[in-house]
């Protein structure tokens, strides 16, 4: 069901473990030094900084989902519309 190509991808959000290095975020390229950090498009990225390119919504919050159109990070809502 996740195809890359359609312009689909699943977000994922994991816990930060105190012990790793912390990753850069894609989104700020600072580094994720929360609890809790979003993987989607084999990046990292701060829940604050995955955020859909027209509404500003937070996608992790929104679903598990993002779309991407024209290099654009979209909510389903904006990507259908
Ligand atoms: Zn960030
Ligand atoms: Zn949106």
């Amino acid at each position: 069901m996740w195809c890359w190509d359609r312009g689909i991808s699943c977000i994922q959000m994991l816990s930060v473990q105190p012990d790793t290095k912390p990753k850069g975020c894609a989104g700020c390229s600072r580094k994720i030094k929360d609890r809790y950090l979003l993987k989607a498009l084999d990046k990292y990225w701060h829940e604050d900084c995955l955020k859909c390119a027209c509404c500003d919504c937070r996608l992790g919050e929104v679903g598990s989902t993002l779309y991407t159109k024209a290099n654009l990070i979209l909510c389903r809502r904006d990507y259908l519309r």
